[in-house]
């Protein structure tokens, strides 16, 4: 298993090759922010196309992340592009190596993350082409490991009462004008396992829960981004209106799966030009302190003295900040 511990220094420029955290150099608290991109269904494959960079393969504890990251320059931002799904989408939502690629993000010094995912659609107003930036999530995923303290050594409990990033949905939310789409604010995620959809008797009591979307990848991503104190704010792409709403008898299944792909295609198109935007604008006004960057200050219980040493070495890129505090 590779340390953890690498210095940004040595991420380098050479193209399309392999980074391997290296146990001897050490790590540095990122300082400049670096734009983290996480790109689901639809969206994954759009920015493969749009973001030219240094392919970096990233080893961590957890294994390699869903691919290599690229990192490059879009819209004048340094960012980091990861696809959640690979890069030939085979990864299905229980398989993504969540872990694994906060922790490489991390390790190469992303601050901000913006992830875009499917959905389905629990509300008529929610309709499908539309965007929603969430604000809340309900998480019933259960074959999934959702953070980085589960081990005897190291007890932490991160806050995680708003999910996602308020400074970093702002950000989104005023990018809209640059985009002809109606984009929503504030929505309640339910976070299924799958991969297959709901019944119509689940799609009706994620209602009546006070979901607003239905989708499979937002958990344990968002929490793993918080215990790694990365700001993390979700585009939401409503492709259809999931089983609670019945469909058009007169549309046959072929015709409904053509209409979900073509809803998709707009949406992640208009989702390419919200990122577009909201970078521009960070890049225009940058980024002030969030909360979302200091989460482990009031959550580990743990004494630096009593904290196992393999587990800090092992978290090194995650506790770095802290520790060094202490
Ligand atoms: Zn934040």
């Amino acid at each position: 298993m590779a340390s953890s511990t690498f210095s940004q220094s040595d991420i380098g420029s050479a193209r399309n090759r392999l980074l391997f955290i290296h146990r001897k150099i050490p790590y540095k608290i990122a300082m400049k922010p670096l734009i983290g991109l996480i790109g689901g269904t639809g969206l994954g494959h759009a920015l493969a196309h749009e973001i030219k960079g240094d392919a970096i393969a990233v080893e961590t504890p957890y294994g390699p992340p869903s691919g290599s990251i690229a990192r490059g320059t879009w819209q004048g931002i340094d960012v980091a592009f990861l696809p959640r799904h690979g890069p030939q989408h085979t990864l299905p939502p229980s398989a993504v190596p969540y872990r694994a690629n906060i922790f490489a993000l991390k390790s190469i010094g992303v601050t901000h993350i913006l992830a875009s995912g499917a959905t389905g659609s629990l509300r008529e107003e929610l309709r499908p082409r539309d965007l929603v930036i969430p604000d809340q999530v309900i998480d019933k995923t259960h074959r999934r490991v959702g953070t980085f303290f589960d081990e005897a050594g190291l007890a932490a409990h991160v806050e995680f009462s708003q999910p996602f990033c308020p400074m970093l949905r702002r950000v989104l939310l005023d990018s809209s004008s640059g985009v002809d789409v109606t984009l929503h604010d504030a929505a309640t995620y339910v976070c299924m396992e799958g991969p297959a959809f709901s019944t119509v008797a689940e799609s009706r009591m994620h209602r009546s829960w006070g979901g607003d979307l239905i989708g499979m990848t937002c958990m344990p991503e968002a929490k793993l981004a918080r215990e790694a104190e990365i700001c993390y704010a979700l585009i939401a792409l409503p492709t259809d209106y999931d089983c609670w709403r019945p469909h058009d008898p007169g549309v046959s299944q072929h015709e409904l799966l053509k209409e979900i792909i073509g809803n998709v295609e707009h949406a992640t198109a208009n989702s390419v030009q919200l990122l577009k935007t909201a970078l521009e604008a960070i890049r225009a006004k940058p980024l002030t302190a969030c909360n979302c960057q200091k989460s482990l200050d009031l959550a580990i219980w743990t004494k630096p003295a009593g904290m196992d040493a393999d587990i800090k070495k092992k978290l090194n890129p995650i506790l770095a900040r802290y520790c060094s505090k202490q």
